[in-house]
């Protein structure tokens, strides 16, 4: 098949063997499981149980709120301790609302749903079990996996790209899932193609996965599901970049890839989909890399959502020496963190813990306008400029120069010989614009509150005013009609 240009791209050492070469491992289970209620993109789910309360594995414990969000459900049997703000995993490690889950060691699945011809069920009712079973983008956007796939049915998408690119170094959770469940992710993907009705199917693997691949090729023997070998470079295996390979197509700026008929998910999301439509089993593990330099032995481990980090790191045997950085995710794209309770949640691809030597700590010095980050960026934007403007606090102007098409893939930064954290600029002023619109939104919706209320306080005017004049008119036709009376009285 023929493969379209990535603009841009950056070579960055793979190290995914320090974890690759083992076959996935079920973590113990842990004795407790912190869940947070917003592990997705939109508004967090809502408890629906109560302290106390005992469950089951599988069984709905926060149901999704709003017209985006994801439900979550209990990772195990036992019985909630507490609800509550517990650490979470992003940057600010600040504490977020947490369900936590006592297990009771059984580890007893709530009755499911088995469906015995998952490919003979309507689109819709495919989306609808998908959303029962709290699924999100498991490749790290965490975007509800069945609003996905009702707005891509609704927009007619026609190629449906499945993303086993997993370009970022250390990663190996997805080669691992495909090399050891292919069958199953064969048959998510084949679901997934069914709900929005794609007319073509397309799975992108890099070229330094070829267990994978030929897993995959074997799974997919029927035809239907074509496997599309792909250059190793990063970022290949973010959402523009697949699409500009595979099928040549861009998204506009600001757009969707539905907007080009294209709908992408990573290929454990298939994975997930699959247990959930066959098995009627939700969202309640996932595959995780623990790898760095500083952990003793690398590996790929299936944790409970809710596990502690700390424990995949035992697990893992821990440190072979102090780590100098440790990052939820990928060493391009993931986020630092320093608190190891903090819990495995669905977007949680790798735990690695890095020595000083793996991360490049050079001090920045003056940049020498060689371009070499504008080579770099698959987006073909200019990030010099762009950091120039967000150093003089000109955000405006860095959006002009489309601060908001940057994927923050930090490409830019990789390459920069004079070491200057260039996309550390582009994610503050990307944190900064988000603050201002949310500002403004509530600006403007305490001026609409204000203005139904001054509304609704002239209305009440408005009536008493009606009404006074309605008591008075007929207090004076009472008035006039006694005085007529009393006249005719008179006269009689
Ligand atoms: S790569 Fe670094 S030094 Fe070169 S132009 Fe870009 S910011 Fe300046
Ligand atoms: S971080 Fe943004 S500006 Fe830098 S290379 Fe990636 S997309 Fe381009």
């Amino acid at each position: 098949m023929k493969l379209f240009d990535l603009r841009g791209g950056v070579h960055p050492e793979g190290r995914k063997e320090m974890s690759a070469q083992r076959r996935i491992r079920v973590l113990p289970l842990p004795k407790r499981l912190f869940v947070p209620l917003q592990q997705h993109i939109g508004a967090p789910a809502t408890p629906v149980v109560r302290v106390g309360e005992s469950v089951l594995k599988g069984q709905l414990i926060a149901g999704a709120q709003g017209a985006v969000s994801s439900s979550v459900h209990a990772p195990t049997s036992g019985k909630i301790v507490a609800l509550g703000d517990y650490a979470a995993p992003h940057p600010s490690g600040l504490p977020v609302p947490t369900i936590t889950l006592e297990s009771d060691g059984e580890d007893k699945w709530i009755e499911t749903d088995v469906v015995m011809e998952p490919l003979a069920l309507a689109p819709e009712d495919i989306a609808a079990r998908v959303a029962a079973a709290g699924i999100v983008g498991l490749g790290g956007a965490t975007f509800p996996a069945a609003l996905k796939l009702n707005l891509s049915r609704n927009s007619g998408v026609q190629t449906l790209i499945m993303n086993g690119g997993e370009c970022e170094p250390y990663l190996s959770c997805d080669d691992r899932i495909m090399r050891e469940r292919a069958q199953e992710i064969v048959e998510g993907i084949r679901l997934i193609a069914l709900a929005v009705a794609a007319k073509e199917i397309l799975v992108g693997i890099e070229d330094n996965k070829p267990e994978a691949i030929a897993a995959m090729q074997a799974a997919a023997a029927d035809g239907a599901v074509k496997i599309v070998v792909m250059p190793s470079m990063y970022p290949m295996g973010s959402e523009k970049q697949i699409i500009q390979v595979l099928t040549g197509k861009e998204i506009p700026a600001g757009g969707r890839p539905a907007d080009i008929g294209v709908l992408v998910h990573n290929v454990a999301t298939a994975y997930a989909v699959q247990q959930a439509i066959r098995y009627g089993r939700p969202l309640v593990s996932r595959i995780v890399t623990v790898s760095g330099g500083a952990i003793k032995t690398a590996c790929n481990v299936e944790a409970l959502i809710g596990t502690p980090v700390q424990e995949l790191i035992a697990f893992a045997d821990g440190y072979s020496q102090p780590a100098t950085r440790l990052v939820l995710g990928g060493p391009m794209m993931g986020q630092q963190f320093t608190d190891t309770s903090v819990p495995v949640v669905k977007g949680t691809s790798g735990v690695l813990a890095l020595l000083a030597s793996e991360i490049g700590q050079a001090e920045p010095s003056p940049c020498i306008r060689c371009s070499t980050c504008v080579r770099a960026c698959p987006v073909g934007l200019l990030p010099l400029e762009m950091a120039a403007h967000i150093r003089t606090s000109d955000l405006s102007g860095a959006v002009t120069l489309g601060l908001k098409d940057c994927i923050s893939c930090g490409s830019c930064s990789y390459v920069c010989p004079a070491h200057i954290p260039l996309v550390h600029y582009f994610n503050y002023a990307k944190g900064d614009l988000a603050a201002q619109e949310r500002a403004k939104l509530k600006q403007e919706a305490t001026k609409k509150m204000a203005e139904a209320r001054s509304e609704r306080m002239a209305r009440i005017e408005r009536e008493r005013a009606e009404a006074a004049a309605k008591r008075k008119a007929a207090r004076e036709a009472k008035e006039r009609a006694a005085k007529e009376a009393a006249a005719k009285a008179g006269v009689v």
